[in-house]
C-alpha cells in the first residue's frame, strides 16, 4: 500500500459518523459519501440551512452527541483528515484486487459519476421502513412514519393538521409526540402490539432502565399533549378520494386478527403509518457479503466476510442510534487497526462491544413484541395496489404464486412486474413475499439504483479514479 491508508465511508448517520471519526482519529484517510446534504442520517437529521432554524435542538434527543460527533467532523475536514461529500448516492462499489471503487452519482439530478478509490470500505447505510399496503394507502396524505420525521426534523414542515399515527414499533412514539409538539393535532396512536406481548419480554426489557426511562418519558409527553392511544388495533382502510380525509381502525385479538365489529372511523388528514424498518444491503450484496436473513452478516470486529468490507449500523440488523454508535466506532477502530497492518486489541473498545451486546439483547426483544399482526397479508383485498411503481395489485401476485407456481420473489417479479419498477421492490418485497408464501430473501441488485446509461459509458479507466 502508497500513502496514507485510506477508508470509504458510505453513509453519515451515527454509524458512518462514529466510523470515520475512530478511523480518522488513528491515522486514517476517510472519505465520508451520503446521499443528504448534510451529516447527521435518519437520528440527527437536520434542519436545511437556508430554513434557519434558531432551535433544531427541540426536536431533537441526544443533542450534545450529535454536537460532538459534528464538531468532531468538523475539525477532521478542518485538518484534512475526513473529505465529506454531501449530495453523493453510491449505486455500487468494486472490489478489485486489493482496492475498491466506489461509484456515485452527484447532485439531486443524479446525473453526474463520481468515482472514489479506497483501501478498505465501510458501509454504514441504515434502513427504510416497511410498507405494508391496505386499501387507501396510496392517498395523498398517507406517509410513512419516519417520512413524517423526516419532514418535522429536515424541512421543519408539518404533515398536516389532524394526524393518526399508526403501525407498529418505537418509532412510533417520537412521531406522535414530535408531531404533537409541533402543532398537529394527532387524533390516536394506533399500535398493533399489545400489553400481553410486552409482559412477555417483560424480562429483557427490564434489563435495560434507560430504554425503559425513555418509554415512560414520550408515555408522559402522549398525556401531555392528549394523544389518544389504542394499543391492540391496527389501520384497516385509509378514506378518501383526491386525499385522506379518514382512516377505519379496528382492534386485534389476541391472536392478531381484527375483532369483528370493532372498526371505527377517525378523521384525519394525515396517516402516518409504520411497521418496523428493514435494514439497507445493495451494496453489501453487491459485494457479496454474506447476510444473516435480513441483515449483513459481521463479526466481532464489524467486518463482512468480505475482505476489506465493514458494515456498521443498521445495515447490519435494526438496532437504534446508540447502538449504531457502537458498531460504527468500534468499525472505524477494527479497520484503522488492519489498514495499519495490525491486528486490533478488542479490549481497546470493551465498552461499545458491551453496549452492543446489550442493545442487540434488547431490539432482539422488541422485535419479537412489535412484528406485523397476525393475517395482515390475507386482509389486502385483491385490488389494492402492492407495488405502486408498476400499479400491480394483490390479486395477480397471489396468483403468480397460487396458480403459476411462483415460489420465490424473483418469479413472482417476472409474472407480475411487481418489484419491477424504480424501487426494484423495496418497497414492495415484503408484501409480495407475504401474499405469494416467498421467502423475503435479498433482492441480488447488481446496483443501488438506476443509473444513467451515460454515467456508465463515461466511468473512468482504473488509473483515472477520483482521489
Ligand atoms: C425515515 C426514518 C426516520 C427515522 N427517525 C427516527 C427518529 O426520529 N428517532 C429514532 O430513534 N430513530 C429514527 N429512525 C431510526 C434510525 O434509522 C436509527 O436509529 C439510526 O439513525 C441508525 O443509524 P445508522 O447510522 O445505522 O443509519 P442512518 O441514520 O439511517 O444513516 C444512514 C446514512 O446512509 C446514507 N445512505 C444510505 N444509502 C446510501 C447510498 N447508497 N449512498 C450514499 N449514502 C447512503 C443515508 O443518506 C443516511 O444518511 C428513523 C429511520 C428512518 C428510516
Amino acid at each position: 500500500m502508497t500513502g496514507r491508508a485510506h477508508l470509504a465511508v458510505v453513509g453519515a448517520g451515527p454509524a458512518g459518523l462514529a466510523g470515520a471519526l475512530s478511523a480518522a482519529a488513528r491515522g486514517v484517510r476517510v472519505t465520508l459519501i451520503d446521499a443528504a446534504g448534510q451529516a447527521g442520517g435518519q437520528f440527527y437529521r437536520q434542519p436545511a440551512p437556508a430554513l434557519g432554524a434558531r432551535r433544531p435542538e427541540a426536536l431533537h434527543h441526544q443533542w450534545r452527541t450529535w454536537r460532538r460527533l459534528a464538531d468532531g467532523l468538523a475539525r477532521h475536514i478542518a485538518a484534512g483528515r475526513i473529505t465529506h461529500l454531501t449530495d453523493h448516492h453510491v449505486w455500487c462499489v468494486q472490489r478489485e484486487s486489493d482496492s475498491f471503487t466506489v461509484h456515485a452519482l452527484l447532485g439531486p439530478a443524479q446525473e453526474q459519476g463520481v468515482t472514489v478509490r479506497a483501501d478498505a470500505v465501510l458501509l454504514a447505510t441504515g434502513g427504510y421502513e416497511r410498507v405494508l399496503p391496505f386499501p387507501g394507502w396510496t392517498l395523498p396524505g398517507v406517509v410513512t412514519a419516519g417520512g413524517a420525521q423526516a419532514m418535522l426534523k429536515g424541512a421543519l414542515v408539518l404533515p398536516g393538521r389532524t394526524a393518526v399515527v399508526a403501525g407498529t414499533g418505537p418509532l412510533l412514539l417520537p412521531v406522535a409526540t414530535g408531531l404533537a409538539a409541533a402543532g398537529t393535532r394527532v387524533a390516536a396512536l394506533v399500535e398493533s402490539a399489545g400489553p400481553t406481548a410486552v409482559l412477555r419480554r417483560a424480562p429483557d426489557l427490564a434489563a435495560h432502565p434507560a430504554k425503559l426511562a425513555e418509554g415512560a418519558w414520550y408515555a408522559a409527553l402522549l398525556l401531555r399533549h392528549g394523544v389518544r392511544t389504542l394499543s391492540r388495533h391496527t389501520v384497516l382502510e385509509a378514506h378518501g378520494t383526491d386525499r385522506l380525509t379518514a382512516v377505519t381502525v379496528a382492534a386485534l385479538d389476541r391472536t392478531g386478527r381484527i375483532r369483528p365489529g370493532s372498526g371505527r372511523r377517525i378523521s384525519c388528514d394525515t396517516l402516518a403509518v409504520g411497521h418496523g424498518m428493514l435494514p439497507h444491503t445493495d451494496l453489501a450484496e453487491a459485494l457479496g457479503c454474506t447476510l444473516a436473513g435480513t441483515d449483513v452478516r459481521v463479526d466481532g470486529e464489524q467486518r463482512t466476510d468480505v475482505r476489506g468490507v465493514w458494515a456498521a449500523g443498521e445495515t447490519t440488523g435494526i438496532g437504534g442510534a446508540a447502538l449504531a454508535l457502537a458498531e460504527g466506532h468500534i468499525a472505524g477502530r477494527s479497520a484503522a487497526a488492519r489498514l495499519h497492518g495490525t491486528v486490533p486489541d478488542p479490549r481497546a473498545w470493551a465498552a461499545a462491544a458491551r453496549v452492543r451486546t446489550r442493545l442487540r439483547a434488547f431490539f432482539a426483544a422488541l422485535e419479537t413484541v412489535y412484528a406485523p399482526p397476525a393475517g395482515w397479508a390475507e386482509r389486502i383485498p385483491d385490488d389494492t395496489v402492492v407495488c405502486r411503481c408498476e400499479e400491480v395489485t394483490a390479486g395477480p401476485v397471489r396468483t403468480a404464486a397460487r396458480s403459476l407456481g411462483a415460489t420465490d420473489l424473483r418469479t413472482a417479479k417476472l409474472l407480475t412486474r411487481a418489484g419491477m419498477g424504480w424501487c426494484q421492490g423495496r418497497m414492495c418485497a415484503p408484501a409480495v413475499a407475504a401474499l405469494t408464501g416467498c421467502p423475503l430473501t435479498a433482492g441480488r441488485r447488481p446496483f443501488a439504483r438506476p443509473v444513467p446509461l451515460g454515467v456508465l459509458a463515461n466511468l473512468p479507466d482504473d488509473d483515472t479514479a477520483e482521489q
